[in-house]
């Protein structure tokens, strides 16, 4: 999941990648496509539905398809080579991508970067606190760095994910004055989906019996919001980073005393140690999918029909009735 290239990634930026890959094509290319790098795979469906039927517009996902969110990911020279030939990159924002900045700045200076969690209000704050202050202060976390700020997972929501869609479509709109209509139109169309979505999660599951669960990552704070499920419990509260043996029985002790009705875990992460806490919590196990990653190629309507078999998912786990 984590990819240290550092020393790779500094002998790249020295020979300079720019100059050479943008000499090359511009031979081969007649005319100056818009070259679009999205960071996550959430970003790039959501901007290839923005794009779509625009001649002239490249799309490009950046991070592998099936590897998920990118907290603490470090670019690998592939990486930078795909800047270094980008027009514009789309950013999910809010730190998601702690890899912005310098780098990219010195892979392309020229890049215009979309941050689609621009503007966004009412963002979930992200706890610099672990729910249990007494274990943090006995046994604090000597490795990497908690995660204080805004939660980044707006993604997840599909309520939040037509904002998205929206600051894509306005930021595409003002680079390319051109394809303004055809990106808002899209936008529109795809951003209303996303919308009546939203509002099925939330009639769905508005009278659900259960409503506290626990999630292996803070990935679903937003959906559950929308929702108004309660999330009791996270399992990795540093992303991709499990819990220690003393962490896990706090955990257990903690979801039990909460009453938590189910544990949910994500495709991007090993469940192992989630099912193993369920087991002990005696609570069940589901999947949902937050669509942080996917296939190579997936579908025009792979984030809608992942959220809806998520749908499904809760609507059994917790019980709901479907109106
Ligand atoms: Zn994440």
């Amino acid at each position: 999941m984590r990819l240290l290239m550092i020393g790779l990634l500094s002998g790249l930026l020295a020979s300079g990648p720019a100059a050479c890959s943008r000499h090359a094509e511009s031979a081969s290319q007649p005319k100056a496509a818009i070259r679009v790098l999205c960071s996550t795979f959430p970003m790039y469906l959501f901007t290839r539905a923005v794009t779509q039927g625009q001649a002239g517009v490249q799309v490009e996902l950046m991070i592998p398809a099936g590897m998920g969110c990118p907290h603490e990911y470090a670019l690998t020279p592939q990486d930078m080579q795909k800047i270094a030939s980008a027009n514009v990159f789309i950013a999910n924002g809010l730190g998601m991508e702690e890899f912005l900045g310098e780098p990219l700045k010195k892979a392309n200076d020229k890049l215009i970067v979309i941050d689609t969690s621009e503007g966004v209000g009412d963002l979930i704050v992200l706890s610099p606190e672990p729910q249990d202050e007494h274990k943090r202060q006995a046994a604090p976390k000597e490795e990497g760095h908690h995660h204080a700020g805004s939660n980044p997972h707006l993604f997840a929501s599909p309520k939040l994910a037509a904002r998205i869609v929206a600051n894509i479509a306005a930021g595409l709109a003002r680079i390319d004055p051109a394809g303004a209509e055809l990106y808002r139109r899209n936008a529109q169309a795809y951003a209303d989906k996303l919308t009546q979505l939203g509002a099925e999660f939330a009639s769905a599951l508005k009278d659900a019996p259960k409503r506290k669960i626990v999630t292996e990552h803070a990935v679903f704070d937003y959906l559950a919001r929308d929702c108004g499920l309660e999330i009791v419990a996270v399992v990795e509260e540093e992303p991709g980073q499990e819990p220690s043996a003393s962490e896990m029985l706090d955990l257990v002790k903690s979801i039990k005393a909460s009453a938590a009705a189910a544990m949910f875990t994500e495709p991007q992460y090993p469940a192992k140690v989630s099912r193993t806490i369920a087991r002990e919590v005696g609570i069940p196990v589901a999947v949902l999918d937050p669509v942080a990653n996917g296939p190579d190629n997936a579908a025009p309507d792979y984030y809608e029909k992942t959220m809806r078999a998520n749908l499904a998912t809760l609507i059994q786990v917790l019980g709901s009735k479907v109106k």
